[in-house]
């Protein structure tokens, strides 16, 4: 599908950027054995075999061209162009799944670049081939889909696909109109692209004197190093000098985001919606109240966050608690290391729970090379799982080092792997990939039953402070912090809705008060001092356009899951598997979610997600009152 190639470009946008650190690992690909590298020869026998169905699949391309000005003339019509869509599509995201591999394990090599910038120049030219079929199928009547539906059992495999384009009727113009609006996209770009190349390459930093008299520049990366230092007055400078930086360019950034907020009202307009976050959530079918209730939800749940902030202060042990101190860590960092073997049957007694199948499919993952596992030369940094080669298996990258926060990385990237496998395994191709809303709700269930079964193990006081800790900080930053971005989203958009200009100035105002009342500074929580208000700027993601709120609703999801797989046992763990992680995108997210009993629009997933904070500080809490 046309939509799927989308979905695709915006996973690969968000979470594959291409990050390689600077001075690798000294070792190389030949050092690490056979079974901690990932098969690519599950995709393709060679290079030479990835090259010959490429060509196979170029020439496919012209085959759509018998469909084209033809879909509303039969039931049969349709249904073949949209099998041999199925079926392009297929093997174009396995060349592609083959190509970034080859690319990601190791980029000082030059073929697989070429390869990857040969398939993507295929992905443009399927685009366009593709491009008459969604707008073809939106010109059809509601009547003729179901009775082409009736009389095409067959069809029933594109039905959610079929029913999905109607419902986006309402809201698609004509032929003309589209035209001039899929113009107009050359220009809706440029306020995010002006601001990413003046913050990231022309912007002036700062620079700083480290302890041992280095200087620092103050760039993004640099400031999520430095802001974490033990040392109060390396992070106030820190702190003043990066966002004094931002405040000097504070017209411009604003005029920059308040660009932006007119591309999405231009959009709004004239497709018809009530509102920008109503023409955002609607592509995914979300419900604007499921991001409102999350905003009312939090808010009312300020005095969880606070009572984090004055556990925050009391081990710090400062008077009084600023913005600057949220980063260093609370407990020092204790040395918990895993071997590989190790880790992997550590992730299996935490994810028994989930039952044999499940288990045994981490097994397969294990031994039958589904896993590039350790850092090498010239190797993609961090970690991802890519389900995309549908009849294959899913793939991870990993980059462990034995501690701790691999192991979960490890269990996360699994979970990604399993949903994928799970939903490709059950699912039509059509109905397989499940939708972003849902993205990280598998991944995070699997880290949070992860900690609850190494909890069971850890008697020692310091290690569970560690990791108890470093859950909540999670919680503060995926939860409160991603949903006092969502509100100030929110907010700047009805301003400019009503039809306010909106200045850097302005911006500034509104996301400080938001600040403000989230940290508690009228109730003398944290003191919120004025020139952090500037911190909107730094925030790339509020050209995202309504994303980050799913953040905060992935960890209520999966904190639910993780929740009634523990309480409810068996059932559970039925539902989950068979109804969820191999639902793939048969369905919209939220009744995917209710029918495993978690209720997106209600506020029971959120209440749990409060409920293990909570629990989390009361433990803390022991364990201080004990050392005293
Ligand atoms: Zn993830």
């Amino acid at each position: 599908m046309k939509s799927l190639l989308g979905v695709l470009f915006m996973l690969m946008l968000l979470f594959n950027q291409n990050v390689y650190t600077a001075e690798g690992p000294d070792r190389t690909r030949e050092d690490i054995p056979e079974k901690y590298k990932w098969n690519l020869n599950d995709l393709y026998q060679d290079k030479q075999a990835w090259k010959d169905a490429k060509t196979r699949l170029t020439k496919r391309i012209d085959d759509f061209k018998q469909f084209e000005g033809k879909l509303a003339e039969s039931a049969d019509v349709l249904y073949e162009c949209l099998e041999l869509n199925t079926e392009v599509i297929k093997k174009y995201y396995r060349l592609s799944s083959y190509a970034s591999r080859l690319y990601h394990q190791d980029n000082r090599e030059s073929e697989p670049q070429a390869m990857q910038q040969s398939i993507s120049q295929l992905g443009t030219k399927l685009s366009a081939a593709l491009s008459f079929i969604d707008p073809e199928i939106l010109a059809m009547d509601k009547a003729t889909i179901k009775r082409f539906l009736e009389t095409k059992p067959e069809l029933k495999t594109y039905e959610h696909y079929l029913q999905d384009l109607q419902r986006q009727k309402d809201h698609t113009l004509s032929k003309k109109e589209e035209k001039i609006i899929s113009e107009a996209g050359i220009m809706s770009g440029a306020a995010s692209d002006i601001y990413g190349i003046f913050k990231n390459a022309d912007m002036p930093r700062p620079t700083i004197e480290d302890k041992e008299g280095q200087q620092i520049r103050l760039d993004d990366s640099n400031y999520a190093l430095y802001r974490a230092s033990s040392d109060r007055n390396m992070r106030i400078k820190v702190f003043d000098e990066f966002f004094g930086a931002y405040k000097d360019f504070e017209r411009t950034f604003g005029t920059q985001l308040f660009s932006q907020i007119k591309k999405n009202m231009f959009y709004k307009n004239v497709r018809k919606y009530d509102s920008c976050l109503q023409s955002a959530l609607d592509r995914n079918n979300i419900p604007t109240s499921v991001y409102t209730g999350l905003i009312d939800n939090v808010n009312k749940h300020l005095p969880t966050l606070h009572r984090y902030l004055e556990l925050r202060k009391q081990m710090l042990g400062v008077d009084e608690l600023h913005y600057y101190d949220m980063y260093p860590s609370l407990v020092k960092e204790v040395d918990l290391s895993y071997e590989v073997a190790e880790a992997q049957q550590l992730i299996k007694n935490a994810l028994q729970t989930l039952g044999d199948q499940y288990v045994a499919t981490l097994d397969q993952a294990f031994n039958n090379r589904w896993i590039d596992m350790f850092p090498t030369t010239g190797k993609r940094s961090g970690a991802y799982s890519d389900g995309s080669a549908y009849d294959v298996h899913p793939y991870i990258l990993m980059n462990y080092n034995g501690q701790y926060e691999d192991v979960s990385t490890l269990a996360h990237e699994l979970g990604h792997t399993m949903h994928s496998y799970f939903s490709n395994k059950n699912q039509h191709f059509a109905n397989a990939h499940y939708p972003i809303f849902l993205a990280e709700v598998a991944s995070i269930t699997n880290e949070a039953l992860l900690i609850d079964h190494v909890l069971d193990d850890i008697d020692d006081p310091e290690t569970r402070l560690s990791i108890l800790g470093s859950q909540l900080e999670t919680f503060r930053t995926t939860l409160f912090r991603q949903t006092q971005f969502a509100e100030f989203e929110l907010k700047i958009h009805k301003q400019a809705e009503k039809g306010e200009a909106l200045t850097g100035q302005k911006f500034t105002d509104i996301y400080l008060d938001i600040l403000k009342k989230y940290y508690g500074h009228e109730l003398n929580v944290t003191v919120i001092d004025d020139l952090y208000g500037i911190e909107w700027a730094y925030i790339p993601h509020f050209y995202y356009n309504f994303y980050v709120f799913q953040y905060a609703t992935s960890l209520c999801a999966a904190t639910a899951v993780s929740e009634k797989i523990l309480q409810e046992g068996d059932s559970m763990r039925q539902r989950y598997i068979n109804d969820f992680l191999s639902a793939g995108g048969s369905d919209y997210a939220i009744p995917l979610l209710k029918n495993i009993g978690v209720d997106m629009t209600a506020n029971e997933p959120f209440e749990l997600a409060m409920k293990r904070m909570n629990e989390i500080m009361d433990e803390i809490e022991a364990i201080l009152a004990e050392r005293q």
